[in-house]
């Protein structure tokens, strides 16, 4: 008989940020490098149904999967680790186990019975846990608890990883605990003391954590390691250093090196003799340290103070930089800062130009100036989503002529709407997920540019958005120039329009960046990297052709 899934739940302590998404997705990493297969789930206890809704400057940027899920950037972290898509069940807030919950009742399933966080809420968190444990696809199922023990968010969420550790059998579950180790430079120690409170609070929940990870800036050393084991209750192989690194890919061998995978697999019953597989890993990190060239990058948009805002395109960037052993420096350039005066001295230098994705009027003009001087000074271009409707609205205005055209998002009253809402968006009037969302295919046209990147003609790729390229305009701009690359022949959207007087100048209607792993990096980032390469070359006096 197969093994029944394995479930490993990781919570926070003494402070957020700790990491936990990071380390979640390196012990993912760890036993998918083992040869057994692993999901990895985010609990969210704030009461949004999703993080759709939510403004970028309070969570981040908004991660979209396959399936159309609306949801926390840490899945895709899990993504770029383990390069295996996530799904709806992957990330799961407050808001939905009630709503949920409260469904139930307004049907009357619950028989006359009062309906109670203990124990329907709590039941219906398990039921979300397990729903990807009883797909049967996974050996582990990694459960990430956001927030941190003692919060009274929380405590639904802790209160049932309890029961269900009681549930499964023994050697089935184990709770990791990441915690803080704070280094106190007047006294010149580590200070395990925060740790000591955390874990008492997490037992005065009834949880007693198997293994305490301890995020720190210095060494721990096996005195300490033997000291908070001995206030913490667990033995001092389970406490597992995490020093600060310098990137998020290292992690996995951090942990590699402390042993985290083999203390998991030990205390689950499991073989732990064979060491995990890192090869293809370490090449890429081998290939991140040691570029041959580099390149800068700027990236226009509205929310840069938080660079979190545009993670999953940043970190296309390092997968993209590794593999064609290139460094890409990002300069991030505000939207509103631009104006046509300044557009020279901000981009100055750059060997790319790539406008963010966003929503509403905030930054427009910004966007649209660095788009004609990318445009107009041959630099590689690259938009997302909104950055290619507003290379649409930058190619109507400046080639075209037509000085007020615009999307109606930000102008309804335009007398040329070249970017307008959907069809079927036209009666929706609910915000949150109703914009077209997920994969879905698009044909890319023979011999263009995007087909040359992909190298090939079917792709799919993953959508968020409600308003499109308006196709009365289409013969128009194809005659200037700006032609259309990549369709859905299904619904006639255009997905990708390419400029074909400029040597690298490429507008994408979906989100390529949520595809982009370490395994995997994105055909577009790959190509727009090569092409920034050459640029930079031109630039200093070397003759390339642009492939
Ligand atoms: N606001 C635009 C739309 O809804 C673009 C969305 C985006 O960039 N994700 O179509």
């Amino acid at each position: 008989m197969q093994t029944p899934t394995k479930y490993i739940f990781v919570t926070g302590g003494v402070a957020s940020s700790l990491g936990k998404g990071i380390i979640s997705a390196s012990l993912a990493k760890l036993l998918q490098a083992r040869g057994y297969s692993v999901t990895i789930q985010k609990l969210d206890p704030y009461l949004n149904i999703d993080p759709g809704t939510l403004n970028p400057y309070e969570h981040g940027e908004c991660y979209v999967t396959e399936d159309g899920a609306e949801a926390d950037l840490d899945l895709g972290h899990y993504e770029r680790f383990l390069n295996v898509p996530t799904s709806q069940a992957n990330n799961v807030t407050t808001g939905r186990i009630y709503k949920s919950v409260i469904e139930k009742e307004r049907r009357g399933d619950f028989l006359g019975k009062t309906v109670q966080i203990i124990p329907h809420i709590t039941d219906e968190i398990q039921r979300r846990i397990t729903l990807l444990g009883n797909t049967g696809r996974y050996d582990f199922v990694i459960t990430e608890i956001g927030g941190t023990v003692g919060d009274i968010e929380s405590l639904p969420f802790i209160e049932a990883i309890r029961q269900l550790k009681l549930i499964l059998e023994p050697q089935q579950s184990l709770v990791i605990h990441l915690t803080l180790i704070p280094y106190l430079a007047a006294a010149g120690e580590l200070k395990t003391k925060p740790t000591q409170h955390s874990v008492r609070m997490f037992l005065e929940q009834g949880v007693q954590p198997d293994i305490l990870v301890c995020r720190t800036e210095h060494e721990l050393g096996p005195d300490l390691k033997r000291k908070i084991g001995l206030f913490c209750n667990v033995s001092s192989e389970s406490v597992i250093e995490s020093r600060d690194a310098s990137s998020i890919y290292d992690v996995p061998l951090l942990m590699e090196k402390e042993e985290l995978d083999r203390v998991v697999l030990k205390k689950l019953g499991m073989p732990t003799l064979e060491k995990a597989d890192l090869s293809n890993w370490k090449e890429f990190l081998f290939k991140l340290r040691n570029p041959t060239s580099e390149v800068e990058i700027g990236i226009v948009g509205k929310y840069i103070e938080l660079k979190d805002a545009y993670k999953s395109i940043a970190e296309a960037f390092i997968h993209a930089g590794a593999a064609n052993q290139v460094q890409v420096h990002i300069r991030w350039i505000h939207s509103e800062d631009i104006i046509d005066d300044n557009v020279e001295a901000l981009f100055a230098g750059l060997n790319g130009v790539l406008v963010a994705p966003g929503f509403g009027e905030r930054g427009i003009e910004g966007k649209i100036s660095a788009i004609k001087f990318a445009r107009e000074r041959n630099i590689p271009f690259f938009g997302i989503c909104l950055g290619m409707q507003c290379a649409v609205i930058e190619f109507a205005r400046n080639v075209l002529g037509w000085q007020d055209a615009h999307s109606t998002e930000m102008d309804p009253k335009t007398t040329h709407p070249v970017i307008h809402l959907q069809e079927n968006q036209k009666k929706v009037t609910n915000k949150g997920g109703t914009m077209r969302l997920g994969a879905y295919s698009c044909k890319l046209k023979k011999n263009s540019l995007a087909y040359n990147v992909y190298g090939r003609e079917e792709i799919s790729e993953r959508h968020r958005h409600r308003y499109e390229f308006n196709n009365l305009y289409l013969s128009d701009f194809g005659n200037a120039g700006l032609v259309e690359s990549g369709v859905n022949e299904e619904k006639a959207l255009i997905e990708v329009v390419e400029n074909v007087n400029h040597p690298w100048f490429i507008g994408v209607q979906f989100h390529p960046e949520y595809k982009s792993t370490v395994e995997n990096p994105h055909p577009l980032f790959l190509g727009f990297v090569k092409a920034a390469t050459v640029n930079a070359a031109q630039n200093n006096g070397k003759d390339y052709a642009i492939a």
